[in-house]
């Protein structure tokens, strides 16, 4: 068993590689050419810059893999694991506080490993092509509290479903429930509680464009809801846009840095894009979703666990409830891999429905493509990725293709469009 799921580590990473491999591949290939639509919106200078930029991020995600990986692979199909859980659990006086010890730990050294290669993206790679605004003091306090947060909700889960399966028989639903309430806590609280703990949110700075904003928010049927601006630019020279939230703590953030760099037209396509998201219950549908799969994912787990052969897929002779979940977690992000490919089409056709119904709700198809090639230009975004790799992992139909596709479109006056293709990316909006 150890030798099947050790081989199935090593089959999911290679995979990974050899599509990392072939998207940079493509891309070199593609070097300094101009995808259709963005003839004279992009210069030779800017191609050659985005091209050097993707390298040498790509490069880092190397190494960063390689080390990571390497380490993992070490730690768990060696007498390490079996022994750290022995340690965990010896250090403290419970097996539930022994528990929460084993998911700081973990959580403290993934920290300690990822710590040197953010500072090396930020004020290295991010500084190079001048996307980095950050001081040294506000990343390490970022990390500081970021890391504080991860351990708060570590010790509160680990703690919470770690009692749940000592103590019920059909553990699974009671875990499941204490999750599904705690992200939907979160994600009501979040933007009151955690964001502002990094960012600075505030209404819109810009009258009349608040003005334009209400008058299409009037349009789209909406009333309730927020659009607000954040001041990423004191972190990072990146810009985008967002829409989070459910029920009544809905809102859209636009980054201040897009907001410099547009024209109303384009903010307000960007605007209507994110609105789409919203009326077409994007987040909603996703949510429902992913409380499904994971209701499934503890059901098999508690039959897994009852069973009792987990700690022979890491060749242990015997490990704790909180080594066996996370070889489980382990487990899941590999049958997870196979599934990608299937959540990125489900979100690139829900980005392809947001932006036909920005077309039809600003009537003016160009614009979001303008806003688009601008976001693609100034982000230095990949504008050649490998059709394979976009396919595998685009969240956004690839941009060249969105903006293709929404020049050809037009708007038409009933309904806010559906289906649309769903080959239409750059993580943008
Ligand atoms: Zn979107």
């Amino acid at each position: 068993m150890k030798t099947f799921f050790m081989t199935s580590y090593l089959l999911v990473l290679a995979l990974e590689m050899g599509l990392r491999c072939l998207d940079q591949r493509h891309r070199q290939r593609h070097r300094g050419e101009v995808p259709p639509g963005f003839e004279g919106a992009v210069s030779a200078e800017t191609l050659e810059r985005a091209g050097d930029y993707a390298l040498a991020r790509k490069r880092l995600e190397w190494v960063e893999s390689v080390v990571a990986e390497t380490l993992v692979l070490l730690f768990l199909f060696t007498p390490l694991f079996p022994a750290y859980d022995r340690l965990a659990a010896a250090s403290s006086g419970s097996p539930l506080w022994g528990g929460v010890l084993f998911f700081l730990g973990l959580s403290g050294l993934r920290w300690l490993l990822d710590a040197p290669f953010s500072w090396y993206r930020t004020f290295r790679i991010e500084e190079r092509f001048g996307f980095n605004r950050t001081t040294f003091r506000l990343w390490l306090s970022d990390q500081l509290k970021s890391l504080l947060l991860a351990a708060i909700l570590i010790a509160l889960l680990a703690a919470g479903s770690l009692w749940l399966v000592a103590a019920t028989t059909h553990w699974w639903l009671w875990v499941w429930g204490l999750w599904m309430g705690i992200s939907l806590f979160l994600m009501v609280l979040s933007p009151y509680l955690i964001e502002p703990l990094f960012f600075k949110f505030q209404p819109l700075a810009d009258g009349e464009l608040a003005e334009r904003v209400r008058d299409l928010m009037a349009r789209a049927g909406l009333r309730a809801g927020q659009v607000l601006q954040v001041d990423a630019s004191r972190r990072s020279g990146h810009s985008n846009a967002y829409f989070t939230g459910i029920g009544k703590v809905k809102r859209i953030v636009l980054f201040d840095t897009l907001l410099a760099q547009m024209n109303p037209e384009e903010i307000e396509a960007v605007l209507a894009h994110e609105i789409g998201h919203w009326r077409l219950r994007h987040i909603l549908q996703r949510l429902l979703f992913s409380a499904l799969v994971s209701l499934a994912g503890f059901h098999l787990a508690c039959g897994l666990m009852a069973w009792g052969g987990i700690p022979s897929w890491v060749g242990a002779p015997a490990l704790s409830p909180a080594a066996q979940l996370l070889v489980l977690a382990v487990a899941g992000r590999l049958a997870g891999f196979f599934m990608t490919p299937l959540g990125a089409a489900w979100s690139r056709r829900h980005e392809a429905q947001a932006d036909d119904f920005a077309v039809n709700l600003t009537a003016h198809p160009r614009a979001l493509a303008a806003a688009l090639v601008k976001l693609a230009g100034e982000n230095l975004a990949n504008l050649f990725p490998h059709p394979l790799y976009a396919w595998f992992y685009y969240s956004h139909p690839p941009v060249a293709e969105r903006v293709t596709r929404l020049n050809a479109l037009q708007p038409s006056p009933c309904g806010y469009g559906g289906g649309g293709g769903d080959n239409i990316d750059i993580p943008l909006m």
